[in-house]
Protein backbone atom coordinates (compact mmCIF):
# COMPACT_ATOMS: atom_id res chain seq x y z
CA UNK A 1 0.00 0.00 0.00
CA UNK A 2 1.30 3.50 -0.46
CA UNK A 3 2.17 5.50 1.96
CA UNK A 4 0.56 8.86 2.47
CA UNK A 5 1.29 11.26 5.56
CA UNK A 6 -0.89 14.15 6.57
CA UNK A 7 0.71 17.36 8.39
CA UNK A 8 -1.06 18.97 10.88
CA UNK A 9 0.43 21.29 12.85
CA UNK A 10 -2.45 23.91 14.02
CA UNK A 11 -5.64 23.81 15.33
CA UNK A 12 -7.59 25.06 11.85
CA UNK A 13 -5.42 22.62 10.25
CA UNK A 14 -6.99 19.87 12.37
CA UNK A 15 -10.34 20.90 11.41
CA UNK A 16 -9.67 21.20 7.76
CA UNK A 17 -7.62 17.61 7.83
CA UNK A 18 -9.77 16.01 10.14
CA UNK A 19 -12.32 14.93 7.15
CA UNK A 20 -10.15 14.15 4.74
CA UNK A 21 -8.01 12.07 7.20
CA UNK A 22 -11.38 10.30 7.90
CA UNK A 23 -12.38 10.18 3.84
CA UNK A 24 -9.09 8.90 2.86
CA UNK A 25 -8.60 6.27 5.72
CA UNK A 26 -12.35 4.62 4.99
CA UNK A 27 -11.49 4.12 1.06
CA UNK A 28 -8.89 1.62 2.57
CA UNK A 29 -6.61 2.23 -0.12
CA UNK A 30 -3.68 3.75 1.26
CA UNK A 31 -1.74 3.64 4.69
CA UNK A 32 -2.56 7.29 5.49
CA UNK A 33 -0.66 8.22 8.58
CA UNK A 34 -0.76 11.49 10.82
CA UNK A 35 2.30 13.75 11.44
CA UNK A 36 1.40 16.13 14.33
CA UNK A 37 4.61 18.70 15.04
CA UNK A 38 2.53 20.11 18.00
CA UNK A 39 2.97 23.57 17.30
CA UNK A 40 -0.50 24.57 19.02
CA UNK A 41 -0.35 21.66 21.29
CA UNK A 42 -3.40 21.92 23.81
CA UNK A 43 -6.09 22.90 20.88
CA UNK A 44 -5.06 20.68 18.44
CA UNK A 45 -5.67 17.95 20.57
CA UNK A 46 -9.26 18.63 21.64
CA UNK A 47 -9.83 19.22 17.78
CA UNK A 48 -8.51 15.82 16.68
CA UNK A 49 -10.12 13.99 19.54
CA UNK A 50 -13.49 15.16 18.31
CA UNK A 51 -13.08 13.26 14.86
CA UNK A 52 -11.34 10.20 16.69
CA UNK A 53 -7.98 11.07 14.98
CA UNK A 54 -4.92 10.28 16.50
CA UNK A 55 -1.48 11.47 15.35
CA UNK A 56 1.46 8.43 14.82
CA UNK A 57 3.97 10.46 14.85
CA UNK A 58 4.20 13.44 16.86
CA UNK A 59 7.17 16.43 16.64
CA UNK A 60 6.80 17.93 19.62
CA UNK A 61 8.18 21.46 18.15
CA UNK A 62 6.91 24.06 20.72
CA UNK A 63 9.37 25.85 22.94
CA UNK A 64 8.34 28.61 25.40
CA UNK A 65 9.20 31.58 23.22
CA UNK A 66 11.08 30.58 20.69
CA UNK A 67 11.23 32.68 17.06
CA UNK A 68 9.77 31.73 13.90
CA UNK A 69 13.20 30.64 13.11
CA UNK A 70 13.80 28.25 16.05
CA UNK A 71 10.57 26.48 15.09
CA UNK A 72 11.20 26.43 11.20
CA UNK A 73 13.86 24.69 11.80
CA UNK A 74 12.50 22.37 14.20
CA UNK A 75 9.73 21.34 11.80
CA UNK A 76 12.36 21.26 8.84
CA UNK A 77 14.33 18.47 10.78
CA UNK A 78 11.87 16.73 12.65
CA UNK A 79 9.87 16.11 9.57
CA UNK A 80 13.29 15.38 7.31
CA UNK A 81 13.72 12.69 9.56
CA UNK A 82 10.67 11.14 9.46
CA UNK A 83 10.36 11.00 5.95
CA UNK A 84 13.31 9.21 5.45
CA UNK A 85 12.35 6.46 8.00
CA UNK A 86 8.68 6.42 6.65
CA UNK A 87 9.03 6.75 2.77
CA UNK A 88 5.44 8.19 1.77
CA UNK A 89 4.72 8.12 -1.14
CA UNK A 90 2.81 11.69 -0.98
CA UNK A 91 2.68 14.38 1.51
CA UNK A 92 -0.08 16.42 2.72
CA UNK A 93 -0.20 19.95 4.20
CA UNK A 94 -3.30 22.66 4.40
CA UNK A 95 -2.81 26.02 4.66
CA UNK A 96 -0.33 28.68 5.35
CA UNK A 97 1.06 27.68 8.81
CA UNK A 98 4.93 27.30 9.47
CA UNK A 99 3.85 23.46 10.17
CA UNK A 100 2.19 22.85 6.84
CA UNK A 101 5.66 24.86 4.89
CA UNK A 102 8.44 23.71 6.41
CA UNK A 103 6.96 19.99 6.10
CA UNK A 104 5.92 20.90 2.62
CA UNK A 105 9.91 21.64 1.83
CA UNK A 106 11.07 18.69 3.88
CA UNK A 107 9.28 16.38 1.63
CA UNK A 108 10.75 18.69 -1.40
CA UNK A 109 14.08 18.26 -0.79
CA UNK A 110 13.83 14.33 -0.74
CA UNK A 111 11.57 14.07 -4.34
CA UNK A 112 8.21 13.28 -2.33
CA UNK A 113 5.11 14.80 -4.30
CA UNK A 114 3.40 17.58 -1.82
CA UNK A 115 -0.33 18.07 -1.79
CA UNK A 116 -1.66 21.38 -1.23
CA UNK A 117 -5.02 21.59 0.84
CA UNK A 118 -6.58 24.69 0.60
CA UNK A 119 -4.24 26.16 -1.98
CA UNK A 120 -4.11 29.72 -4.08
CA UNK A 121 -5.67 32.00 -1.21
CA UNK A 122 -4.18 35.18 -1.31
CA UNK A 123 -3.61 39.03 -0.37
CA UNK A 124 -0.58 39.99 -2.20
CA UNK A 125 0.80 41.36 0.64
CA UNK A 126 3.87 39.58 2.09
CA UNK A 127 3.13 41.62 5.19
CA UNK A 128 -0.60 40.63 5.75
CA UNK A 129 -1.08 37.92 7.36
CA UNK A 130 2.45 37.28 8.18
CA UNK A 131 4.15 35.06 7.55
CA UNK A 132 1.42 32.92 6.01
CA UNK A 133 1.54 34.89 2.60
CA UNK A 134 4.75 33.57 2.27
CA UNK A 135 4.99 30.38 3.04
CA UNK A 136 1.49 29.30 1.10
CA UNK A 137 3.31 31.29 -2.27
CA UNK A 138 6.04 29.19 -1.15
CA UNK A 139 3.88 26.05 -1.23
CA UNK A 140 2.19 26.69 -4.19
CA UNK A 141 5.71 26.93 -5.80
CA UNK A 142 6.81 23.17 -4.63
CA UNK A 143 3.61 21.07 -4.70
CA UNK A 144 2.62 18.79 -7.39
CA UNK A 145 -1.09 19.05 -6.51
CA UNK A 146 -3.24 21.86 -5.67
CA UNK A 147 -6.76 21.87 -4.00
CA UNK A 148 -7.98 25.00 -4.62
CA UNK A 149 -11.10 25.67 -2.28
CA UNK A 150 -12.44 28.53 -4.78
CA UNK A 151 -12.82 29.46 -8.66
CA UNK A 152 -10.65 32.57 -7.15
CA UNK A 153 -8.21 30.48 -5.48
CA UNK A 154 -7.35 28.72 -8.76
CA UNK A 155 -7.15 31.78 -10.61
CA UNK A 156 -4.70 32.38 -8.51
CA UNK A 157 -2.41 30.00 -8.76
CA UNK A 158 -2.86 29.58 -12.67
CA UNK A 159 -1.44 33.76 -12.79
CA UNK A 160 1.54 32.02 -11.18
CA UNK A 161 2.01 29.73 -13.86
CA UNK A 162 1.11 26.56 -11.52
CA UNK A 163 -0.14 23.92 -14.49
CA UNK A 164 -4.09 23.38 -15.31
CA UNK A 165 -3.90 20.18 -14.96
CA UNK A 166 -2.25 20.16 -11.17
CA UNK A 167 -5.24 22.61 -9.69
CA UNK A 168 -8.35 21.19 -8.86
CA UNK A 169 -11.27 23.05 -7.03
CA UNK A 170 -12.62 21.07 -4.58
CA UNK A 171 -14.79 23.49 -2.37
CA UNK A 172 -13.08 23.90 1.52
CA UNK A 173 -12.92 21.27 3.89
CA UNK A 174 -13.84 23.58 6.90
CA UNK A 175 -17.26 23.15 5.70
CA UNK A 176 -16.98 19.68 5.46
CA UNK A 177 -16.32 19.90 9.22
CA UNK A 178 -19.36 22.14 9.93
CA UNK A 179 -21.53 19.15 8.32
CA UNK A 180 -20.15 16.97 10.88
CA UNK A 181 -20.16 19.26 13.84
CA UNK A 182 -23.53 20.28 13.65
CA UNK A 183 -25.13 17.04 12.18
CA UNK A 184 -23.56 14.67 14.12
CA UNK A 185 -22.37 16.47 17.58
CA UNK A 186 -24.58 17.85 20.06
CA UNK A 187 -23.38 20.02 22.86
CA UNK A 188 -24.11 21.84 25.78
CA UNK A 189 -24.40 25.71 25.16
CA UNK A 190 -24.47 28.30 27.92
CA UNK A 191 -27.63 29.53 29.14
CA UNK A 192 -27.17 32.62 27.50
CA UNK A 193 -27.94 31.55 24.49
CA UNK A 194 -31.46 30.39 24.99
CA UNK A 195 -32.07 33.73 26.78
CA UNK A 196 -33.57 36.71 23.78
CA UNK A 197 -30.45 38.24 24.24
CA UNK A 198 -28.45 38.98 21.01
CA UNK A 199 -25.35 37.05 21.23
CA UNK A 200 -22.31 38.69 19.76
CA UNK A 201 -19.33 36.25 19.27
CA UNK A 202 -15.63 37.95 19.52
CA UNK A 203 -12.40 36.70 18.39
CA UNK A 204 -8.96 38.32 17.47
CA UNK A 205 -5.36 37.24 18.17
CA UNK A 206 -3.66 37.45 14.73
CA UNK A 207 -0.04 38.41 15.31
CA UNK A 208 -0.92 41.67 12.77
CA UNK A 209 -3.55 42.49 15.47
CA UNK A 210 -1.78 42.43 18.50
CA UNK A 211 -0.87 45.88 20.56
CA UNK A 212 -2.55 48.82 19.26
CA UNK A 213 -4.84 47.39 17.00
CA UNK A 214 -6.22 44.70 19.37
CA UNK A 215 -6.82 47.16 21.80
CA UNK A 216 -8.84 49.44 19.43
CA UNK A 217 -10.91 46.09 18.68
CA UNK A 218 -11.47 45.63 22.30
CA UNK A 219 -12.42 48.70 23.43
CA UNK A 220 -14.89 48.77 20.07
CA UNK A 221 -16.61 45.44 21.17
CA UNK A 222 -16.68 47.32 25.12
CA UNK A 223 -18.49 50.16 23.88
CA UNK A 224 -20.59 47.86 21.11
CA UNK A 225 -22.46 46.03 23.99
CA UNK A 226 -22.32 48.53 26.26
CA UNK A 227 -24.63 50.52 24.02
CA UNK A 228 -27.74 47.68 23.11
CA UNK A 229 -28.99 46.30 26.63
CA UNK A 230 -30.34 43.09 24.76
CA UNK A 231 -26.68 42.45 23.64
CA UNK A 232 -24.05 40.05 25.51
CA UNK A 233 -20.74 39.10 23.81
CA UNK A 234 -18.99 35.80 24.22
CA UNK A 235 -15.67 35.97 23.78
CA UNK A 236 -13.01 33.06 23.92
CA UNK A 237 -9.50 34.40 24.70
CA UNK A 238 -6.88 32.87 22.94
CA UNK A 239 -3.77 31.55 24.60
CA UNK A 240 -1.59 33.32 23.58
CA UNK A 241 -0.15 35.30 26.32
CA UNK A 242 0.18 39.04 25.13
CA UNK A 243 -3.46 38.44 23.43
CA UNK A 244 -4.27 37.26 26.59
CA UNK A 245 -3.20 40.38 29.03
CA UNK A 246 -4.88 42.74 26.58
CA UNK A 247 -8.14 41.33 26.47
CA UNK A 248 -8.29 40.82 29.88
CA UNK A 249 -6.71 44.39 30.29
CA UNK A 250 -9.46 46.36 28.55
CA UNK A 251 -12.63 43.51 29.30
CA UNK A 252 -12.91 42.19 32.50
CA UNK A 253 -15.55 43.30 34.34
CA UNK A 254 -17.17 44.74 31.48
CA UNK A 255 -21.01 44.23 31.77
CA UNK A 256 -22.70 41.37 29.64
CA UNK A 257 -19.15 40.11 28.60
CA UNK A 258 -18.22 36.69 29.23
CA UNK A 259 -14.75 36.14 28.81
CA UNK A 260 -14.48 31.97 27.74
CA UNK A 261 -11.51 29.69 27.46
CA UNK A 262 -11.13 29.01 23.84
CA UNK A 263 -14.09 26.00 23.68
CA UNK A 264 -13.40 23.33 21.21
CA UNK A 265 -14.25 23.42 17.51
CA UNK A 266 -17.07 21.72 18.23
CA UNK A 267 -18.89 23.94 20.72
CA UNK A 268 -17.62 27.06 18.92
CA UNK A 269 -19.46 25.59 15.62
CA UNK A 270 -22.67 25.70 17.57
CA UNK A 271 -22.04 28.81 19.05
CA UNK A 272 -21.66 30.17 16.05
CA UNK A 273 -24.35 29.04 14.26
CA UNK A 274 -26.48 30.68 17.14
CA UNK A 275 -24.64 34.41 17.08
CA UNK A 276 -26.35 37.51 15.40
CA UNK A 277 -23.09 39.11 14.82
CA UNK A 278 -19.85 37.81 14.54
CA UNK A 279 -16.15 40.25 14.91
CA UNK A 280 -13.36 38.58 14.13
CA UNK A 281 -10.14 38.65 12.45
CA UNK A 282 -9.79 34.54 12.30
CA UNK A 283 -9.31 33.26 8.44
CA UNK A 284 -11.08 29.73 8.45
CA UNK A 285 -14.08 32.13 11.02
CA UNK A 286 -15.13 33.70 8.23
CA UNK A 287 -15.81 30.82 6.08
CA UNK A 288 -17.52 29.04 8.47
CA UNK A 289 -19.65 32.02 9.10
CA UNK A 290 -20.59 32.94 4.92
CA UNK A 291 -21.74 29.18 5.13
CA UNK A 292 -23.78 29.42 7.81
CA UNK A 293 -24.97 32.83 6.67
CA UNK A 294 -23.81 34.54 10.08
CA UNK A 295 -23.41 38.18 9.34
CA UNK A 296 -19.73 39.13 10.01
CA UNK A 297 -17.41 42.45 10.70
CA UNK A 298 -13.63 41.30 9.51
CA UNK A 299 -11.33 42.75 11.83
CA UNK A 300 -8.56 43.29 9.59
CA UNK A 301 -7.57 44.97 6.49
CA UNK A 302 -7.14 42.63 3.86
CA UNK A 303 -8.80 39.45 3.52
CA UNK A 304 -8.07 36.38 1.24
CA UNK A 305 -11.67 35.30 1.83
CA UNK A 306 -13.03 37.81 -0.89
CA UNK A 307 -15.46 35.60 -1.88
CA UNK A 308 -17.52 35.65 1.38
CA UNK A 309 -17.51 39.92 0.70
CA UNK A 310 -19.28 39.40 -2.57
CA UNK A 311 -21.08 36.58 -0.74
CA UNK A 312 -22.74 39.82 1.27
CA UNK A 313 -22.10 37.90 4.87
CA UNK A 314 -18.65 38.95 5.42
CA UNK A 315 -17.79 43.03 5.64
CA UNK A 316 -14.66 43.85 5.93
CA UNK A 317 -13.95 46.67 8.63
CA UNK A 318 -10.46 47.08 9.08
CA UNK A 319 -8.92 47.87 12.27
CA UNK A 320 -9.63 51.34 13.23
CA UNK A 321 -11.82 51.28 16.87
CA UNK A 322 -13.68 53.74 15.17
CA UNK A 323 -15.05 52.21 12.09
CA UNK A 324 -15.56 49.07 13.90
CA UNK A 325 -18.04 50.07 16.44
CA UNK A 326 -20.12 52.24 13.83
CA UNK A 327 -20.53 49.26 11.69
CA UNK A 328 -21.74 47.10 14.38
CA UNK A 329 -24.00 49.75 16.34
CA UNK A 330 -25.74 50.30 12.79
CA UNK A 331 -25.98 46.57 11.87
CA UNK A 332 -27.37 46.49 15.88
CA UNK A 333 -29.89 48.74 15.34
CA UNK A 334 -33.81 47.38 15.30
CA UNK A 335 -34.80 46.47 12.00
CA UNK A 336 -31.72 46.98 9.97
CA UNK A 337 -31.91 46.22 6.31
CA UNK A 338 -28.64 46.26 5.67
CA UNK A 339 -28.07 43.42 8.80
CA UNK A 340 -31.14 41.51 7.05
CA UNK A 341 -29.03 41.56 3.97
CA UNK A 342 -26.16 39.85 5.13
CA UNK A 343 -28.12 36.99 6.74
CA UNK A 344 -27.80 35.09 3.77
CA UNK A 345 -25.86 31.50 3.91
CA UNK A 346 -23.87 30.92 0.75
CA UNK A 347 -22.10 27.81 -0.19
CA UNK A 348 -19.01 29.88 -2.24
CA UNK A 349 -16.72 28.33 0.19
CA UNK A 350 -17.97 24.93 -0.19
CA UNK A 351 -20.60 22.15 -0.20
CA UNK A 352 -19.69 20.16 2.31
CA UNK A 353 -17.87 17.16 0.17
CA UNK A 354 -14.63 18.99 -0.61
CA UNK A 355 -12.68 15.87 1.12
CA UNK A 356 -14.69 13.54 -1.49
CA UNK A 357 -13.41 15.37 -4.20
CA UNK A 358 -9.64 15.02 -3.06
CA UNK A 359 -9.82 11.74 -2.33
CA UNK A 360 -12.09 10.89 -5.67
CA UNK A 361 -8.65 13.01 -7.56
CA UNK A 362 -5.95 11.58 -5.40
CA UNK A 363 -7.35 7.93 -6.41
CA UNK A 364 -6.29 8.85 -9.96
CA UNK A 365 -2.79 9.61 -8.80
CA UNK A 366 -2.03 7.00 -6.09
N1 LIG B 1 -12.19 27.94 16.81
C1 LIG B 1 -12.36 27.12 17.91
N2 LIG B 1 -12.44 27.69 19.16
C2 LIG B 1 -12.32 29.03 19.34
C3 LIG B 1 -12.13 29.87 18.21
C4 LIG B 1 -12.06 29.28 16.96
O1 LIG B 1 -12.45 25.91 17.77
O2 LIG B 1 -12.38 29.48 20.48
C5 LIG B 1 -12.09 27.32 15.47
C6 LIG B 1 -13.01 27.92 14.44
O3 LIG B 1 -14.20 27.16 14.32
C7 LIG B 1 -12.19 27.85 13.15
C8 LIG B 1 -10.75 27.81 13.61
O4 LIG B 1 -10.79 27.55 15.01
O5 LIG B 1 -12.44 26.66 12.43
C9 LIG B 1 -10.07 29.11 13.31
O6 LIG B 1 -8.88 29.13 13.94
P1 LIG B 1 -7.97 30.41 14.04
O7 LIG B 1 -8.83 31.63 14.13
O8 LIG B 1 -7.02 30.10 15.14
O9 LIG B 1 -7.10 30.37 12.73
P2 LIG B 1 -7.21 30.95 11.27
O10 LIG B 1 -8.40 30.33 10.62
O11 LIG B 1 -7.26 32.44 11.36
O12 LIG B 1 -5.94 30.48 10.63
Amino acid sequence: MERIVVVIGTRPEAIKLCPLINELKRRNRWDVRVMSTGQHRAMLDSALSAFDVTPDFDLGVMRRGQTLSDLGTRILDGAAALFRAKKPSLVVVQGDTASAFFAALAAFYQGIPVAHVEAGLRTYRMDSPFPEELHRRAIALLAKYHFAPTEDARRNLLNEGVPHSSVIVTGNTVVDALRYTLTEKKVDLPPLLSSDARVLLFTAHRRESQGECLGGMLRALRDVVEAHEDVVALVPVHRNPAVRAETLDVLKGAPRIRLIEPPSFVTFHHLLSKAFLVLTDSGGIQEEAVALGVPTLVMRDHTERAEGIRAGVLRLVGTNEKNIRNTANRLLSQNSLEYSAMKQPSDVFGDGYASVSIADFLETVI
